[in-house]
């Protein structure tokens, strides 16, 4: 059984532009903030803006204060001047691809061009480019409409960004042979028509589909269209709670897309609704281990056995022989650090991770409980081993403890920088870090009390391999996490500057161990471990390529790197 998510499923590129826009708003702009008109036609999005003190307002008043988002359809130059004449800041949203559409339309008015807009009439980004044709402008939404349109000496023709292809080559036939000196621009947006085509294939190749997006939503309804239009069963839902999970169970394999105003945290919840439902439908040994999976993943105790498995490895590197007090630290440490983190920062997971937001939500008590057992057991093994180590490890646990704990009084920085938690990149670089530490500075400082080259090697290479995990599920959370105004390292420098960043920290993981193996720098483990990284790089490049979507299975396969790493040593100890 298989989900097949479309590439094009979500936010295009200018929608995704202006949501962003409005949720960095609040905090780097001029309170109150406002979007003129709805900013997408999505109710989830627009709850969302509420919730943030973001309201929309549909009359510019006269005077007024805060800052005003104009949304990416843009709007006709008169009224960015009235919302600037009546005392509010712009920040101006409008799609780049729009821009360019009112800048031809602009540049043709001052020479004397008359402009033919082929689009709906009551569209805002219509609305918007015709206020660029200096009084000069005709909009044509059907074909007999331009027969009414008198001759010009000198007109432009022109397409709104989601106009229909086919619509607008016939407007071409039709200048072609009436009007060839009429300058034609197509500036049909094709993020509209790839998504169509899209879902027109995946529907061939499967047995039901989803279109997820807003009811209001054109674009999501045409593609509920043309899904349905090929003859199978189609679906357009607003969330996960809306789908027929009885009507999909007969389905082997099921289409996933969604509309250009869809945020992919809904297309996720989605998602692993049909992922639970798959695993529902499966039998024997399938369904066990899909369950076992997501019980281990959601306990944190999978992560945390990684990080044993991590500090096996780190140990043998470094020629350490007594290593189970220390793997038996790791495992306690980041199994009571996560569960903690997870208790008091859950608010991100209600959108990246609904499913784990209510297990951590049902079952309180009992997580908390299993924490601080963990903390403790891990702080009594390592006064055992001595004073050392169980100050290194309190100090840890307590800076750990920390990270979501307001800290500083709110007079300081704006409010800003209250927790650990509200440094940009924090997080990504303190779980490095932590991990880091207690999987090889730790165990080296108990045993000589020392720090060699050979330890900071080895830290290096752990802490790169943790950072390059925490950032690539930071990169499947960053749109839940900008909700929640978290900056993670993705936020700040945008997905696909992150994925390259990995990779080369995944290059030079393997270059690095395979060196520092080959000059006697650590043992000869690291030739083996190199498997490790090319096993991540192969994730990446999967979830790039669409082969691999964010879901159980993916976060699954993440951790058991370090569970890999974990068996590599053990093969190599036994050689
Ligand atoms: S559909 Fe194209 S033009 Fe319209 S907002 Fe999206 S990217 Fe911009």
């Amino acid at each position: 059984m298989k989900i097949l998510l479309a590439k094009t499923a979500g936010f295009c590129m200018g929608v995704r532009r202006a949501v962003e826009m409005a949720l960095d708003a609040p905090n780097k702009h001029e309170n109150p903030i406002y979007t003129y008109g709805p900013l997408i036609h999505n109710p989830h999005v627009l709850d969302l803006l509420k919730e943030k003190g973001i309201s929309v307002i549909d009359d510019i008043p006269d005077h007024g204060s805060g800052t005003v988002l104009i949304r990416a359809h843009g709007v006709p130059p008169q009224a960015k001047e009235k919302l600037k004449k009546a005392g509010f800041t712009i920040i101006d949203a409008t799609c780049p691809r729009v821009i360019m559409v009112q800048t031809i339309i602009k540049k043709h008015a001052r020479q004397g061009y008359t402009s033919i807009i082929i689009g709906d009439k009551d569209h805002p980004e219509v609305v918007g480019l015709l206020g660029y044709s200096d009084g000069k402008g005709y909009v044509i939404d059907n074909i007999n409409g331009l027969d009414y349109l008198p001759a010009f000496e000198k007109a432009i023709i022109v397409a709104q960004t989601t106009q229909n292809t086919q619509f607008f080559e016939e407007v071409k036939k039709w200048a072609d042979k009436k009007f060839p000196h009429y300058k034609i621009f197509n500036t049909i947006c094709d993020s509209t028509s790839k998504r169509q085509a899209e879902v027109k294939h995946l529907a061939n190749s499967v047995d039901a589909v989803i279109v997820v997006g807003g009811h209001n939503s054109g674009n999501t309804r045409r593609l509920a269209e043309i899904a349905k239009e090929s003859g199978k069963p189609s679906y357009h839902i607003e969330s996960e709670d809306e789908l027929d999970l009885k009507a999909l169970s007969s389905a082997q394999n099921i289409g996933l897309t969604a509309g250009a105003s869809t945020p992919n945290w809904i297309t996720k919840r989605v998602y692993r609704s049909l992922e639970s439902l798959f695993f529902k439908k499966e039998r024997g040994w399938r369904k066990a281990f899909f369950s076992i999976q997501r019980s281990l993943l959601l306990t944190n105790i999978y992560v945390s056995l990684g990080a044993g498995c991590l500090c096996y490895a780190c140990t043998r590197l470094q020629g350490i022989e007594h290593y189970f007090p220390h793997v038996l630290i790791s495992i306690l440490y980041v199994l009571s650090m996560h569960i903690l983190n997870n208790l008091t920062g859950s608010k991100s997971d209600q959108y990246n991770d609904p499913e784990r937001a209510v297990f951590y939500k049902k079952n309180k008590g009992f997580l908390a409980v299993l924490a601080v057992i963990a903390g403790s057991a891990g702080l009594i093994a390592a006064y055992l081993m001595g004073i050392t180590p169980f100050l290194i490890l309190f100090f840890m646990s307590l800076f750990g403890l920390s990270y979501n704990i307001r800290l500083v009084p709110e007079s300081l920085f704006g409010g800003r920088y209250r927790r650990i938690r509200d440094i940009p990149g924090s997080k990504t670089v303190l779980i490095a870090a932590a991990w880091g530490i207690v999987t090889s500075i730790f165990p080296a400082f108990s045993v000589s009390e020392s720090i060699s080259i050979r330890t900071v090697i080895v830290f290096f290479l752990s802490t790169c391999m943790v950072f390059v995990r925490t950032a690539f599920f930071d990169t499947l959370d960053i749109q839940g996490d900008r909700i929640v105004g978290r900056a993670t390292i993705p936020i700040l420098l945008g997905e696909k500057q992150t994925m390259f960043l990995l990779k080369i920290m995944l290059t030079v993981i393997l270059v690095i161990l395979l060196l520092s193996s080959a000059f006697q720098l650590i043992s000869t483990l690291g030739f083996l471990l190199a498997i490790c990284p090319v096993f991540m790089s192969i994730i990446l490049s999967a979830y790039e390529r669409g082969n691999m979507l964010p879901g159980i299975r993916l976060e699954f396969l993440v951790e058991t790197n370090f569970v890999l790493a974990g068996i590599i040593t053990i093969i190599w100890s036994w050689l």
